[in-house]
């Protein structure tokens, strides 16, 4: 145990549908880890989203912004539902996470895609080409035909409707620009390998032998798509992490799965992913990286010991619900050497 304790705050942000299940587990395990580890963690508990919107008639509340901006980083589960699917774009629970990353001024999004060696067979691939894979795909998140402008909508001379968005770039040609700063960037670190591929073919490789890869940086839009597809090689939505990281103040990680509305309340959630998403919390947005190694540990250890929510089921393995599974991660942080 080091010698200073050190303190953090952590914003939590539970938000609907199965959320509140999964934050509750992350929360435990980030508790306990950091309690091994000497790690003060003090957690506020904020309304984001559908819960928000019911109790405040916003979906980001001021004093959810203020607290989460004044904290070392912040855990999110999920946000939206079938509830607020037909409000006004201003008041949908979407609108409200949009809001918060804006307001953190977080630019780059981290989704890590790892095959569990335990969960090779739940992967899309065949078992040969998904074992090993470990990439990160590094997308921008502010930028880009997301938020374009102008966009908006027209008609054409048969009296159709159109549509249109802007993409805007800094030289005439999209791709040399990104490649040129990229390049530019490479010298600083020449023990990185850098290659380059167009967005097409990068989505060909990708189901075609994704082993090649280690990180992908790319923009928005394309980031969106390749991590998506990235995700479907791993097996389930339950498993995976993401990080959002601005140049100073606090990091947002959250599951990137959705609200799934259709299991919430029913203690059916896989709490892999924001458990996941705490350890890159540990490692990206407080520099704890000891701590996030011990909950990467505790998860393969709990599948190790064959313990499963019904989204990673197989045969032979024990189903679990997602409070138990929450206890089982906790006795292999415990355990863990
Ligand atoms: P969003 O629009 O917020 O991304 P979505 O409509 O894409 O949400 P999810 O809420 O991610 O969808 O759910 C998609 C499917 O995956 C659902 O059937 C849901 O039950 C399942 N699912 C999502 N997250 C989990 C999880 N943590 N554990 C188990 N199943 C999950
Ligand atoms: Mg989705």
């Amino acid at each position: 145990t080091p010698s200073t304790k050190k303190s953090y705050k952590i914003t939590l942000l539970p938000g609907d549908g199965i959320g509140p299940e999964v934050v509750s587990v992350a929360k435990d395990v980030l508790l306990l880890t950091g309690s091994i580890h000497g790690i003060k963690l003090e957690f506020q508990e904020k309304l984001l989203g559908g819960a928000a919107l019911d109790a405040t008639g916003v979906p980001l509340p001021d004093d959810t912004l203020s607290v989460a901006k004044q904290s070392d980083a912040v855990l999110l589960g999920a946000i939206g539902g079938y509830k607020w699917d037909k409000n006004e774009k201003h008041l949908k629970p979407e609108t409200g996470l949009l809001q918060l990353r804006e307001g953190l001024r977080v630019f780059a999004n981290l989704r890590p895609a790892t095959v569990f060696p335990q969960l090779v067979d739940a992967s899309t691939l065949k078992r040969e080409i998904a074992e090993g894979v470990d990439l990160m795909v590094v997308r921008e998140l502010t930028g880009g035909i997301y938020f374009g402008k102008p966009r908006g909508f027209g008609t054409n001379e048969n009296g159709e409707e159109t549509g249109f968005n802007t993409e805007i770039y800094a030289a005439h040609e999209a791709s040399m620009f990104w490649r040129k700063r990229v390049m530019a960037l490479a010298q600083e670190y020449p023990d990185v390998e850098l290659s380059h591929m167009y967005v097409d073919n990068a989505a060909m490789q990708l189901v075609r032998y994704p082993k090649q890869f280690d990180t992908i940086v790319t923009n928005n839009i394309f980031g969106d798509i390749l991590s998506d597809e990235a995700s479907m090689i791993t097996g389930s939505i339950g498993m995976l992490p993401s990080a959002s990281l601005g140049d100073s103040g606090p990091g947002l990680f959250e599951p990137i799965h959705g609200s799934a509305p259709d299991i919430a309340g029913q203690d059916k959630a896989n709490p892999f992913a924001t458990v996941l998403s705490a350890a890159m919390l540990l490692k990206y947005g407080l520099g704890e990286v000891e701590a996030a190694e011990r909950i990467e540990s505790a998860v393969l250890e709990t599948l190790n010991r064959g313990f499963r929510t019904a989204d990673i089921y197989s045969a032979g393995t024990k189903l679990v619900g997602c409070k138990q599974l929450g206890e089982e991660i906790l006795k292999s942080v415990e355990s863990h050497a």
